[in-house]
């Protein structure tokens, strides 16, 4: 066995028990390496080494903030070939993808950079004389942040720069499929000068190490990305423990084609938005409200375009669907396409490939002939697959779009501004898109869902000082 990489708790690579391979979903052969498989006494460490951190960062100058998150910035920029190439080896995106999340993780570190010294509070007249009212905003304390595979580096970096902006301690969790790029990251953190137990790094799974994190009374926070059912057993055990909570799950997000639309712009939305990263995004466009008008001639389209997507492994040149991140993703895959044909679908597509290397391929399907009542329509199934549902009219298409337990992102193609300015009044959806596809969004702004998709306050942009920070009124008799 080679080289570990190891946990950092309090400014240490530290040893674990146990490690785990990590494999490319590409090949099979290709290990990454091997990483510490941390425990609930690793998350105990770490915890011990933030509560020491706390109190001098939580106080620090947030010019001494603002210039670490520039440096993790810069220093993500610098080896962003490095990062993207991990992000493609281990969790199976094609290097433009990695490269695009890469950038976006610096861009996030920037503008929080830049938050440190936008922190706002208020100074109010009060109602008694003499009596001066101010509310300030402080850090939330130790926060815990569990991550999912298929952003793995974007979604720790909207959750960790906030955190250290604000002049919060992490322990930071990444999942068990995707510690490679979170190791990197931890690197670049740690060597940019983060001072030691600020910033810990916890690998492991998360049934131990996220069950740890949850449970320690000293964390006050969890801020989680993931599936609804783990959500959803947080939520028990954050309130028991009295914790803030921040959540953003799952999706099943529609995409409505509207007979008005432009034939191209829709099929080429709904293609990114279907398939690119190989379907696996929260904000994926699962469900296509195509209109009757156009839908044949759509679906002729989507078809001729989906056959000539190249899907393989994701380091070669030019390819353009990578690999299903696990075997296990990929076989939860299959049973949904042979689902959706019990359920009477047409299905286009969905067949596991064989490429010249052994990894997780998969052709990227479509159920035609699709009813939003179909357990196809209604789960989420985190992979290349998206259901046809046709529709007769615009009120028809709102109220597929909103019939779904999740409330994540949606999209209307529409040369009809009446139908475009109704369709955002209207969707119940926390992010809302026209003329563009469901996934893909700006770093600056909030990112969050409604419905079973989201719980608490929005990530992202300044929003995120919401979960980061805690409110404080003071009052003072100067009389
Ligand atoms: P997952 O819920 O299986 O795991 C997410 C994280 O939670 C992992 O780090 C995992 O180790 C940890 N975890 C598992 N059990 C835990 C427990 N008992 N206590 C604490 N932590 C625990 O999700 P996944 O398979 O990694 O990711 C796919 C899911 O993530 C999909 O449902 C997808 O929609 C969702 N997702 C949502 C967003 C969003 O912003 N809304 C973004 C990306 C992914």
């Amino acid at each position: 066995m080679g080289e570990i990489y190891q946990n950092l708790i309090g400014g240490t690579w530290r040893k674990a028990d146990d490690a785990s391979e990590n494999r490319s979903p590409s090949d099979i052969t290709d290990l990454i390496g091997m990483f510490a498989r941390g425990g609930a006494k690793d998350v105990t460490e770490a915890t011990d080494a933030a509560e020491l951190a706390f109190p001098a960062w939580s106080r620090s100058n947030p010019q001494v903030r603002a210039d670490l998150l520039d440096r993790i910035a810069t220093e993500i920029t610098r080896r962003e070939a490095e990062i993207a190439l991990m992000l493609a080896r281990e969790e199976g995106k094609v290097l433009p993808e990695a490269l695009a999340e890469t950038r976006r993780a610096a861009h996030v570190f920037r503008f929080f950079a830049g938050e440190t010294l936008r922190l706002k509070g208020d100074a109010v007249a009060s109602v008694r004389p003499d009596v001066d009212v101010e509310v300030t905003r402080e850090p939330l304390g130790i926060v815990g942040l569990i991550t999912p595979w298929n952003f793995p580096i974007a979604i720790p970096a909207w959750k960790i720069a906030p955190a250290l902006a604000y002049g919060n301690c992490v322990i930071f969790k990444p999942a068990e499929q995707t510690p490679g790029s979170a190791h990197l990251l931890a690197q670049i953190i740690h060597e940019a000068g983060c001072p030691a137990g600020v910033f810990n790094l916890v690998m492991g799974r998360g049934s131990v190490v996220g069950e740890a994190m949850t449970s320690d009374p000293r964390i006050s926070g969890i801020s989680f990305t993931g599936s609804v059912p783990v959500g959803r057993h947080l939520a028990g055990t954050c309130a028991a423990n009295m914790k803030k909570l921040q959540m953003e799950m799952g999706g099943k997000n529609p995409m409505i084609v509207m007979d008005d639309a432009d034939l191209q712009t829709a099929v080429s939305v709904c293609l990114n938005g279907a398939f690119y990263q190989t379907g696996q995004r929260c904000t994926a466009s699962s469900r296509l409200i195509v209109q009757s008008g156009i839908h044949d001639a759509f679906v002729a389209e989507v078809e001729k375009q989906l056959k000539a997507l190249k899907v393989g492994h994701a380091l070669t040149e030019d390819m353009q669907i990578g690999p299903v991140a696990s075997e296990s993703q990929l076989n939860s895959n299959l049973s949904y396409v042979a689902l959706a044909a019990e359920e009477g679908c047409e299905v286009l597509g969905g067949e596991r490939l064989n490429r010249d290397t052994n990894g997780f391929f998969q052709a990227p399907a479509l159920f035609l002939g699709s009813k939003n009542s179909m357990r196809s329509a209604r789960e989420e199934i985190f992979g290349p697959c998206a259901s046809v549902i046709r529709v007769e009219d615009f009120e028809e298409a709102v109220s597929v779009a909103n019939d779904t337990q999740f409330g994540l992102s949606s999209g209307i193609c529409t040369t009809n501004l009446r139908n475009a300015r109704e369709f955002k009044r209207r969707s119940a959806a926390g992010m809302v898109m026209v003329n563009l596809p469901t996934a893909g969004v700006d770093y600056h702004v909030p990112f969050g869902g409604r419905k079973a998709s989201s719980y608490g306050s929005r990530e992202q942009g300044s929003y995120a000082a919401e979960f980061y920070t805690s409110v404080k009124t003071a009052y003072t008799f100067a009389g």
